[in-house]
């Protein structure tokens, strides 16, 4: 991606841009989980994403430049995950073929992977989904340059979020069903589904421009916006299947400490939920990884500007990510991408060895528990509920010649409430 204007330009360019009007109304039913839901949300093992051996992250972090070997092992490294591990996804490639400026006229390959989940019965083209993306391609120089900010770390993310939430959502449908069959309660009218693109082609070859960046996001945006439905459907195209696009990338440092600005003010709602989600965890102890100093009093968290004013400076569409293509075609934006960059951004730094591995279990494991939220299914979170039981001396009493300590347990389930010492 491109560094952001000076932050003069930033704040005259925010005065002149008009207020987005507000969409149609969302299918999401966005719900909060409650304080004894936020433990069970799963966190991948350090295991997982283990820089070496981890199952999920150590296959990304190799040099994998479009049209490569590399490029392809990583493809194949996610197209694997899903159909051994989750094979109730549907894949779906988006093939495209563009020269860039050191292919010497040759045309390179590039592959969009698409994968999505929807539920049971539902018409492909009347889901509206939670869109995750990220990109897996990684930069020709410096030699040997790894991205794994850049953007292994939000791939492996990505894919431990998928093996997390599958059972959670499909726990959920079937209870739909179950519910149609035995009360006769169905309600699918506006269907959720969930969808994770692993883009190709986001770095520049040489020098980034319109026409050397951003090639899979843009041949994906203009096929999508192409792909047109029935006038009978309720969604004009493909791309309005996508009900928020949520874009991760350069996550997974800790120099400096991620800070990630709300940039759209029309998804400030979306930032916010995930903001008050991190605040809830971190003060729960889920989330361990370091956080800045305090800021008005409160500990300042990744996502700090939950409680920004609308004449704030937004800095949404400075930086030029994959999302551009998407958001120039009306589609709503989430950015996770700190401000300031990290250290080792575009350098030889960017190893696994240089990730801040809480930092990347973190992410993990809070846009897990935001998508969770965002498709209301906390009740299928897997587990009892971790309910913190306190014990305190409730009174004497005299059994006999012996006098017995009785103590009650708050909070933990009704056969455990009492014991005797
Ligand atoms: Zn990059």
């Amino acid at each position: 991606m491109h560094s952001p204007l000076p932050s003069l330009v930033l704040l005259l360019l925010s005065a002149l841009m008009p207020l987005r009007r507000t969409g149609p109304a969302l299918a999401t039913a966005y719900t909060a989980l409650s304080d004894t839901s936020l433990p069970r949300i799963p966190f991948p093992s350090l295991a997982d994403i283990n820089i070496k051996s981890g199952g999920l992250l150590a296959p990304i972090l190799i040099p994998r430049v479009p049209g490569t070997e590399g490029n392809r092992k990583v493809r194949k490294h996610f197209t694997d995950f899903f159909s051994h591990e989750l094979p109730n996804w549907k894949l779906e490639f988006d093939f495209s073929n563009f020269t860039t400026p050191t292919s010497n006229g040759k045309e390179v390959p590039f592959v969009n992977l698409i994968a999505r989940l929807d539920p049971p019965n539902a018409d492909h083209r009347d889901v509206k989904r939670l869109t995750l993306v990220a990109h897996y391609d990684s930069k020709l120089t410096p030699k040997g340059f790894i991205g794994a900010t850049d953007s292994a770390a939000p791939c492996a993310m990505l894919l431990h979020i998928a093996r997390a939430v599958t059972p959670v959502l499909e726990s959920k449908w079937a209870d739909l069903v179950r519910r149609e069959r035995d009360e006769g309660f169905f309600d699918l009218d506006d269907p959720m589904g969930l969808e994770i693109i692993f883009l190709d082609g986001e770095e520049a070859f040489e020098n980034w421009s319109d026409d050397d960046s951003l090639y899979g996001a843009r041949n994906l945006a203009q096929a999508w916006e192409h792909q047109h439905y029935d006038s009978g459907k309720n969604l004009k195209n493909r791309l309005a299947n996508i009900e928020l696009f949520v874009l991760l990338d350069l996550l997974g440092s800790a120099d400096p400490i991620a800070t990630i600005p709300s940039y759209f003010k029309d998804t400030h709602w979306a930032y916010k939920k995930l903001s008050n989600l991190e605040s809830r965890l971190r003060a729960q102890g889920v989330m361990k990884s370091a956080v800045n100093g305090a800021r008005n009093g409160k500990t300042q968290g990744w996502l700090f500007e939950g409680e920004k004013r609308e004449d704030e400076v937004w800095m949404g569409g400075m930086v030029g990510d994959d999302h551009v293509p998407f958001l120039q075609r009306g589609v709503k934006i989430l950015h996770l991408i700190p401000t300031p960059f990290p250290k080792v951004w575009h350098t030889e730094k960017d190893d696994g060895e240089h990730l801040d591995l809480e930092t990347v279990r973190d992410w993990a494991g809070l846009m897990t528990g935001f998508v969770v939220e965002w498709m209301g299914a906390g009740d299928f979170l897997p587990g009892p509920p971790k309910v913190e039981v306190k014990e305190r001396l409730e009174k004497l009493e005299k059994r006999g010649e012996e006098v017995v300590e009785v103590k009650v347990r708050e909070g933990g389930p009704p056969e455990s409430r009492k014991t005797e010492l």
